[in-house]
């Protein structure tokens, strides 16, 4: 159905009223350190915010015991208690439209050395025009984006005329369990909108690869480093596992490995060494050392076939004559993703597009992601059309993240328009 053009201009004005307070809202979301395990206060001021517009949050918990089966699960790294998602649901007066979900994680990286930061990772300020802090990119504009939209609805006197759930989520950038245990708890919906950052410009994700995390524990025979000959250094082993992983990270990347969906992306397929711990003292040779690992899936390829392949790795190694006889563990938790590809042709991501060209005058850029978000949950393991589509973000994941003002009001603005359009609407 298409939006009255009344309507619609009603409701660009309201998103122009509340832009400052949007990024008040905005300021205030990314003030919460909300790493791993730190979720409460971003999740709290969720519930606040839903409070805001008039709907009840309800907490949705990650139960493992009830996900252990389903194919988009991935194994946990830490307990879910105290860590419960939040979940808002518009219910309209009379259902005459489509409905959605509007999902965003809450869930930040760590901010990595603060010391190199212009400002406080955790301390948003506004600077030419944009925002920095960890998770103001990744993804809080997009969360505030949302509700932003929403509430100009409200203030230009409409709502939805369908249901439509806000879904905050833990564990995107880890496991996705969060997003899953929403999903298989609330009823399905006929869209999904997701607005993760585009790669420093505004962008619409087109596919993105899986992603998988394993773990190498490496323990070696400590000895004093005056018999060095006698000790099997277990730093010096896992470097070497390593290496073995950089050898297949260059293979995985050859062209006749790479999916149409990716062609032209400079290196899709990313095996990064995340996190390393090993060594007790630099006169000790070392017991043990741990690898973290992070290891692309390209589209075509399967996450079992990926955790096969670190498997075989893992085992080719432990016959290195460098290796000394090394014990070396393999373990797998955290992600354990499949790769999807967007349809472009979806009527929800249609309308998406076409409501932020009509906007901007720009089209919304089509982006292969090699990085993940949770819209695979709702593409691949429920059939649900996804439209993940954000703001300007530039250097998420490292230092001075930042997200661009302008464009966050440029995808609130898209996202009222797509929700009014797909959902119609009704008077407040
Ligand atoms: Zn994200």
């Amino acid at each position: 159905m298409s939006l009255d053009p009344g309507a619609a201009r009603a409701i660009l004005d309201a998103c122009d009223t509340l832009r400052t307070e949007g990024e008040a809202m905005l300021m205030r979301l990314t003030r919460c350190p909300s790493t791993l395990g730190n979720e409460h206060s971003a999740l709290a001021e969720m519930a606040r915010i839903y409070e805001s517009l008039g709907l009840a949050p309800q907490h949705v918990p990650t139960v493992p015991a009830l996900l252990e089966g389903h194919p988009g699960f991935s194994p946990p790294l830490i307990a879910y208690e105290g860590r419960d998602n939040v979940v808002a649901v518009h219910r309209p007066r009379s259902a005459n439209g489509r409905s959605l979900v509007l999902q965003g994680h809450v869930d930040v990286v760590p901010e990595g050395a603060e010391d190199e930061w212009t400002t406080p990772p955790f301390a948003p300020e506004i600077r030419n025009g944009r925002m920095y802090g960890r998770g103001a990119g990744d993804m809080k504009a997009g969360i505030i984006s949302y509700v932003t939209a929403f509430r100009a609805m409200k203030l230009a006197g409409l709502q939805p005329a369908a249901e439509v759930q806000m879904h905050s989520v833990i564990e995107e950038e880890c496991t996705g369990n969060g997003a899953l245990a929403c999903m298989m708890a609330m009823p399905k919906c006929d869209a999904v909108i997701i607005p993760e950052p585009g790669p420093g410009l505004p962008a619409l994700y087109s596919a993105e690869v899986g992603v998988v995390w394993a773990w190498v524990t490496v323990t070696g025979r400590p000895a004093h480093v005056r018999d060095k000959q006698a000790g099997v250094n277990a730093v010096e082993a896992a470097m070497q596992i390593w290496h073995r992983f950089e050898a297949y990270e260059r293979e995985m990347n050859r062209a006749e490995h790479i999916h149409p969906s990716f062609r032209g992306v400079n290196h899709p397929v990313n095996v990064n060494l995340g996190t390393f711990s090993g060594g007790e003292w630099n006169s000790s040779v070392p017991t043990r050392a741990t690898l973290g690992l992070r290891v692309g899936v390209m589209m075509g390829n399967s996450a079992a076939n990926v955790r096969a392949d670190i498997e075989h790795i893992v085992e080719q190694a432990r016959g290195d004559a460098g290796l000394k006889g090394a014990k070396v563990k393999l373990e797998f938790k955290g992600f354990m993703a499949e790769p999807c590809v967007f349809d472009m042709k979806a009527e929800i991501v249609q309308i998406a597009m076409r409501s932020y060209a009509g906007l901007t005058g720009h089209d919304l850029r089509h982006y292969p992601a090699t990085g993940l978000t949770d819209g695979r949950h709702f593409a691949l393991h429920q059939g649900t059309p996804v439209a993940c589509f954000g703001p300007d973000a530039q250097d998420i994941h490292g230092i001075d993240e930042s997200v661009g003002m302008d464009s966050m009001h440029d995808i609130t603005r898209s996202i009222a328009l797509t929700m009014a359009e797909w959902c119609g609407v009704e008077a407040a």
